[in-house]
């Protein structure tokens, strides 16, 4: 049976350049980048190159790009990090602030993903305030409330570039002019992005966007799973301690062997999206408003969810009033298509999605709601038959 897939905001296929990239990683350069011999200074190389590679592209230095077993990780790595460095470097160093407070705050979006909720929940019963600011109908973060929030005891903002769910945008630069504005000559609040859905279409240059910290993902960008990075930026590297102890690879940051190939891959993949960004999001684009503008008339009751015009050009999330978006899935799937009702991870819990709820709707909203994400192997044939089948569905109920 033929598949077509609609889910690129869960993972991408591996680009066959990055397979290929990647391949000698495994059996002929084997070694351990640690060693000082012949096969460990040949992984040693290949590490160090990609890593300049990516530092290129994000416009960046070697020093500040960390690896990461996954995006989930990084996100864990800063948010824990600086927690852990405000409370022990920041004492040991007397650093020049006006205040310590023992109960620190960290101010986040409602809708973040969960590897930064769920830390926050975790970091919450550790003494820590989180601040969780509220989105308009639209999916945008209010600036105004960001702002008033603002406080000497505010030690990190951490707000996604894009979102998972509804692909809409948030404007960093301008959030990180406003954390800047306050904390002037000061260390902190120090500000972090999640760019993992961002990357495909988005600059994410962390020089441009004026942000301290940043996460990405190499399996959202056709690269290999289980392989993510924080950029840290070089002047607040003295901020952030490391969560994963032991040999002091990644620069002290993140101990482990490093996962040569996958950092490889990772590295191709991010030169790869950053060279096709501009022609990629055009075309998507257009799928984009050809799949919407033929769905409204096809089902005239189905509402988008989320920003049209700041969101990423491969997502759409629809409501179906009515329907149960997992009913719909499964039909879909039994018909070879394959779509979301919500993050990959919140799947696997199958509860209703607390971004469609953050948005101001109701549960009936959220459990009627149904992410369709485009990608590189996306085409125009794709999406007359997948409208065609939906069609079907809704009329057969
Ligand atoms: N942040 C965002 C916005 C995501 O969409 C995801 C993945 O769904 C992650 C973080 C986690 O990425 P990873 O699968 O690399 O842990």
């Amino acid at each position: 049976m033929k598949r077509i897939y609609f889910d690129y905001a869960a993972t991408t296929p591996v680009d066959l350049a990055v397979e290929k990239e990647m391949a000698p990683y495994f059996d002929k350069f084997y070694g351990n980048p640690g060693s000082l011999h012949y096969f460990g200074q040949e992984a040693s190389a290949a590490v160090f190159n990609s890593r300049k590679k990516i530092a290129n592209t994000l416009n960046c230095f070697n020093s500040e790009i960390i690896f990461t077993g996954s995006a989930t990780e990084a996100n864990n790595l800063v948010l824990r990090g600086i927690l852990k460095g405000y409370r022990s470097k920041v004492i040991e160093k007397n650093l020049n602030l006006k205040s310590y407070t023992p109960r620190p705050k960290i101010i986040i979006s409602s809708i973040e993903h969960e590897s930064i909720i769920e830390t926050c929940r975790d970091i919450e019963k550790k003494g820590v305030k989180i601040i969780y600011i509220s989105v308009s109908k639209e999916g945008i973060v209010d600036l105004k409330i960001l702002e008033k929030s603002l406080d000497e005891n505010v030690i990190l903002v951490s707000i996604m570039a894009a979102n998972n769910e509804i692909g809409v945008i948030q404007p960093i630069a301008e959030i990180s002019k406003i954390i800047k504005n306050f904390r002037k000559e000061k260390v902190y609040p120090l500000i972090h992005t999640d760019a993992v859905q961002a990357f495909n279409y988005l600059n994410c240059s962390p020089r441009e966007s004026g942000v301290d910290f940043m996460t990405l993902s190499s399996h959202k960008i056709y690269g290999p799973k289980g392989i993510g990075m924080l950029y840290v930026s070089d002047k607040c590297a003295g901020y952030l301690s490391p969560i994963i102890t032991g040999g002091g690879q990644e620069n002290g940051f993140r101990s482990g062997t490093e996962n040569v190939a996958a950092i490889i891959g990772f590295a191709k993949a991010v030169e790869i999206a950053e060279k096709i960004r501009f022609r990629e999001s055009k075309r998507i684009l257009e799928f984009q408003k050809y799949f919407f503008k033929k769905a409204e008339k096809l089902l005239p009751l189905i509402k988008l969810n989320g920003s049209i015009k700041q969101r990423l050009p491969n997502n759409l999330n629809i409501y179906f009033p009515g329907f149960k978006a997992q009913d719909l899935l499964v039909r879909l799937d039994t018909a070879g298509f394959a779509v979301s009702s919500g993050s990959a991870c919140l799947a696997r819990t199958s509860k209703p999605s607390y971004i469609i709820k953050a948005l101001g709707y109701p549960k009936e909203r959220a459990i009627g709601s149904l992410r369709i994400t485009f990608g590189k192997q996306t085409n125009k044939k794709q999406i007359d038959e997948f409208l065609e089948v939906l069609k079907n569905i809704i009329k057969s109920r």
